[in-house]
């Protein structure tokens, strides 16, 4: 591929914990508007990856280039605001405030071209904030629910909220860690469709996943991690037939 073709290239990214090889040399490319699933056995890197792509970890070695940019040196709220958000694991909302607020003061951060989330910010109902924000919930089928306190919500809402969140902020590249982990199948097939109406929108994607079904729906390629190294890449159909992937899964 054309260079111009890439939004993220990551480069010799080694990362160690102590006496532990988290991240071995990895190299890896994601294309604009692509859906890239990044899938491994528990402790394959995914989530290190991850966290050195958004600047929360420093790699030891190589480098992470976003838009033809290094991404080195920026704080996350600064990575933020250059246009990559993610979803954690575990779902992040503010508990104590309404599923509205919740959307809202991203989309008002957003607007105000800065990423410090203000949650005492007082938001008129007529504000462009609070009508994004509608909007969204109404995509997320959650608008019935907009003004519940986000902290009681069942865990796949939370996770549904959480993507509102980072859909207000209109990242180019979303960030997702194992979106559906813990949802039912009902659940996990609603946050498919919606993950493809996300990238419908141009937004491109990073997704670890470990649910199979989910990465064969979504994925346009897919890279296998095992223990810190880039075993596979290529599309499902090759990634899916090749042995080291089966016996990476099958060795943990
Ligand atoms: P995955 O997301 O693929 O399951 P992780 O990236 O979470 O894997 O972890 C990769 C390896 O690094 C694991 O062996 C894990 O125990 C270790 N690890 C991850 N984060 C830390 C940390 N902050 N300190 C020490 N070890 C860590
Ligand atoms: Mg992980």
């Amino acid at each position: 591929a054309r260079g111009g073709d890439d939004l993220l290239v990551i480069r010799g990214v080694s990362k160690r914990f102590g006496g532990l090889r988290a991240l071995s040399n990895v190299n890896l490319t994601v294309e604009h508007g692509q859906i890239h699933a990044i899938i491994g056995p528990n402790g394959a890197g995914k989530s290190t990856l991850l966290n050195c792509m958004i600047g929360l970890i420093d790699a030891d070695e190589g480098e992470v280039v976003f838009d033809g940019k290094p991404l080195k040196g920026l704080s996350p709220h600064n990575i933020m605001q250059r246009g990559i958000a993610r979803v954690f694991q575990t779902p992040q909302v503010f508990p104590g405030m309404s599923l509205l607020d919740n959307v809202a003061i991203a989309a008002l951060a957003k607007m105000n071209g800065q990423f410090r989330i203000d949650p005492f910010v007082y938001l008129s109902p007529t504000h462009p904030a609070v009508e994004e924000a509608s909007e969204i919930l109404r995509r997320l089928g959650l608008l019935k629910m907009a003004k519940y306190d986000a902290a009681h919500l069942s865990r796949g809402d939370k996770r549904r909220l959480e993507l509102g969140i980072c859909m207000a902020c209109k990242p180019r590249l979303m960030l997702l860690d194992e979106p559906t982990a813990g949802m039912a199948r009902h659940d996990t097939n609603r946050t498919i469709d919606l993950l493809r109406e996300i990238s419908a929108t141009g937004i491109t994607m990073i997704v670890i996943e470990h649910d199979m079904h989910v990465v064969f729906s979504l994925a346009d390629v897919i890279t296998c991690l095992a223990q810190g190294t880039p075993i596979a890449f290529g599309k499902p159909e090759e990634v899916r037939g090749n042995p080291k992937v089966r016996e990476a899964y099958l060795g943990s």
